[in-house]
């Protein structure tokens, strides 16, 4: 079995008081590695490593140009260690290796690059004063930032928070999921080989509730959180982050509306329907995960998608060829075979899909529920998605802004004034039309209502992770 310590302070080290658990493999089902189990005192260990290299190490005292140099270098590492990182991921939360390796890996080394290359390139203002004055904005680094992160992207989304963090000059204590432990010590020993100094990224294993995460989101010693994963979740970590007014970006759930219209080219609608649904297990954030099509369509496109998502390859995630592997956890399986059963118990019914051997749910389709359903409503986070017929642009409009979340949506339509109406009128933050996941990282991200607060992405991420300072002068 493979091992995963923290990395503090430069050091990958075992627990103060020395704890492990297993993670497991949810295709074997066995467990596949042992991971250091952090407690408070580990968190507060880690927290104090990032405080002192942030008030005393160079990081933060750099230049953009030696920052993003060795934020490059920590780029070209994760592409040479691509085989290892994508067959972490893989074995932790049984993505196929083809996602974790064709996209997770190269994506997270973008991000690197992107946010790196952005805090050199990006200006800042000036403000010319009429009166003699004149003001300038200086982007200071936060100070020391809690990131906190699922496990449904566990390296890309680390990345989306650990690299604007420290491009901007931030130190990090970085907390993967239980669920997905090791790519993030992977990711910390690559940034010791770049040239990372110690203490500048650090990582800490271990669970939320009453153990490192929390403590992470109650120390003082923390300046900035940036957490992503549920909404419950994120309700806590609001309220203890309060007690500090530690400012927090919440990047939560999601229950993405995919709204297909009579004049949508079907083909292109089918292809990115089944990718925003059945990509990843369904365990997406940004999962297309209700469906609503035009009733002159319905018919069609609903034996269309049925017979490509029949078609989707099932099977061992470390398999090239698998196309939609096991879910993460029992626990999670659980869960998403239970939303099975309220479904029809509800009155719907399974057009296909449903539970298979070990942790696997087969890509499902639920016709026949209704708008207020807990099917329809509530995020499910696995292969399953509701199909709904609509009448027209307003009835769609409605029904896709019926819910707590407000993450993102899709709309398919020739129709260019559409198009853009729709978007207007949804209640989100990201709006897909005629395609799906394609990102600017420039571009806000982040979500309406239940689904986050605050933005990040280019200058998004700078806003949080710096203190925007005004200098005025007289001249
Ligand atoms: P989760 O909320 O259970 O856990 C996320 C992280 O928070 C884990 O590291 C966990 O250990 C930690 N945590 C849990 N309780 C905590 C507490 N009280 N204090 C501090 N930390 C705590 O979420 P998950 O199951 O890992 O991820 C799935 C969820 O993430 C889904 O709801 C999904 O929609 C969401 N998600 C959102 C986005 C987005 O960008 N909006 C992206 C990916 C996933």
């Amino acid at each position: 079995m493979e091992s995963f310590g923290h990395v503090i302070a430069g050091e990958e080290v075992v627990s103060a008081e020395p704890a492990e658990f297993e993670s497991v493999d949810p295709w074997t089902r066995e467990p596949w590695a042992t991971v250091a189990l952090g407690s408070a005192g580990d968190a507060e260990r880690a927290v104090r490593a990032a405080r002192s290299a942030f008030d005393e190490g160079p990081w933060p005292r750099m230049s953009f140009a030696e920052r993003r140099a060795i934020l490059h270098r920590l780029a070209d590492l994760l592409e040479k260690h691509v085989g290892e990182l994508s067959a972490a991921d893989t074995a932790d939360m049984g993505k196929p290796i083809t996602q974790t390796a064709g996209h997770d890996v190269p994506r997270a080394a973008q991000n690197f690059r992107f946010f790196a290359d952005h805090a050199q390139l990006t200006p800042a203002e000036t403000f010319p004063m009429p009166a003699g004055h004149h003001a300038y904005t200086q982007y200071d680094p936060a100070g020391v930032v809690a990131a906190i992160a699922p496990w449904n992207f566990p390296l890309m989304m680390a990345s989306w928070k650990v690299a604007p963090a420290l491009a901007w000059g931030n130190t990090v204590v970085l907390k993967p999921a239980e669920q997905s432990p090791a790519s993030a010590t992977i990711l910390a020993r690559l940034a010791i080989e770049a040239g990372l100094p110690p203490g500048t990224l650090n990582v800490v294993h271990g669970f939320g509730p009453d153990s490192v995460g929390q403590a992470l989101t109650e120390s003082p010693l923390v300046d900035r959180i940036t957490f992503t994963g549920e909404s419950t979740t994120g309700r806590l970590i609001s309220r203890a982050a309060a007690a500090n007014l530690t400012p927090v970006s919440l990047e939560l759930g999601g229950k993405g509306a995919n709204i297909v219209f009579a004049d949508a080219d079907l083909d292109q609608a089918v292809g990115w329907s089944i990718q925003a649904v059945f990509s990843n297990s369904g365990q997406v954030c940004l999962a297309g995960s209700r469906l609503y099509v035009q009733r002159a369509v319905y018919d069609e496109f609903l034996a269309r998608f049925t017979a490509a998502a029949d078609a989707l390859v099932l099977g061992d995630p470390k398999d090239p060829a698998t196309q939609i592997g096991p879910l993460s956890s029992r626990e999670h399986f659980t869960k998403v075979a239970g939303y099975l059963d309220i479904a029809t118990a509800a009155g719907a019914r399974l057009h296909t899909g449903g539970v298979d051997e070990g942790w696997v749910v087969r890509p499902t389709v639920v016709v026949g529920a209704g708008q207020r359903d807990r099917v329809t409503q509530e995020e499910i986070f696995g292969p399953v998605v509701v199909v709904l017929p609509f009448d027209d642009e307003a009835d769609a409009v409605a029904a896709a802004n019926d819910t707590p979340y407000g993450l993102n949506a899709m709309l398919f339509t020739q129709d260019l004034s559409r198009a853009h109406r729709v978007a207007r009128a949804l209640r989100v933050g990201t709006v897909w039309a005629n395609c799906f996941f394609i990102r600017d990282l420039r571009a806000p991200f982040g979500g309406a209502k239940n689904s986050g607060v605050g933005r990040e992405g280019g200058t998004y991420s700078r806003e949080f992770f710096t203190e925007p300072k005004a200098v005025i002068m007289e001249i």
